[in-house]
């Protein structure tokens, strides 16, 4: 007469379970878990939620800390090369200095005649030429100073 065992202690809970409240695992002594299939589903589920807030916590002093050091390290760079920074700068000066005298030239070349005479509130055929010209002329100075005024 053999004593056939069918039910197991749950290394957890300790209550003695039969074999199919186990799950299986074939490493384990009648390749079933030492924990019941209830205490094994809790313990991951601890095991997952306690491993993605720290993987949470983690990456995020990552983030802060990387970013810190991208600072440092460009703060650092700067410091170690203030002509490259200067250069930088007034290269972007220079772009910007470009940009904004061809964005003067389009709005010299927009200056036509209409416009001049729009300016003075009047109409194209009731100005003579002359006069558009000075009006122009006015314009462009009164823009001028104010590029000027702008820049310094
Ligand atoms: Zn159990």
């Amino acid at each position: 007469m053999t004593d056939q065992v069918t039910t197991k202690v749950c290394s957890k809970c300790k209550a003695d379970k039969t074999f199919d409240s186990f799950g299986k695992k074939a490493s384990e002594k009648y390749e079933l878990r030492t924990q019941c299939k209830i205490c094994h589903n809790e313990e991951s589920k601890a095991w997952h939620k306690a491993n993605r807030e720290k993987s949470r916590a983690a990456s995020k002093s990552w983030r802060k800390a990387n970013l810190e050091k991208a600072r440092a390290a460009s703060k650092a760079w700067s410091r170690a090369n203030p002509e490259k920074v200067k250069a930088s700068k007034e290269k972007w000066f220079k772009e910007n200095r470009e940009k904004e005298s061809a964005r003067a030239k389009a709005y010299v070349d927009r200056c036509n005649d209409n416009y001049v005479a729009r300016t003075m509130g009047l109409k194209l055929s009731q100005c003579p030429q002359e006069l558009i010209e000075l009006k122009r002329i006015n314009i462009l100075i009164t823009r001028e100073i104010r590029n000027q005024q702008c820049q310094n």
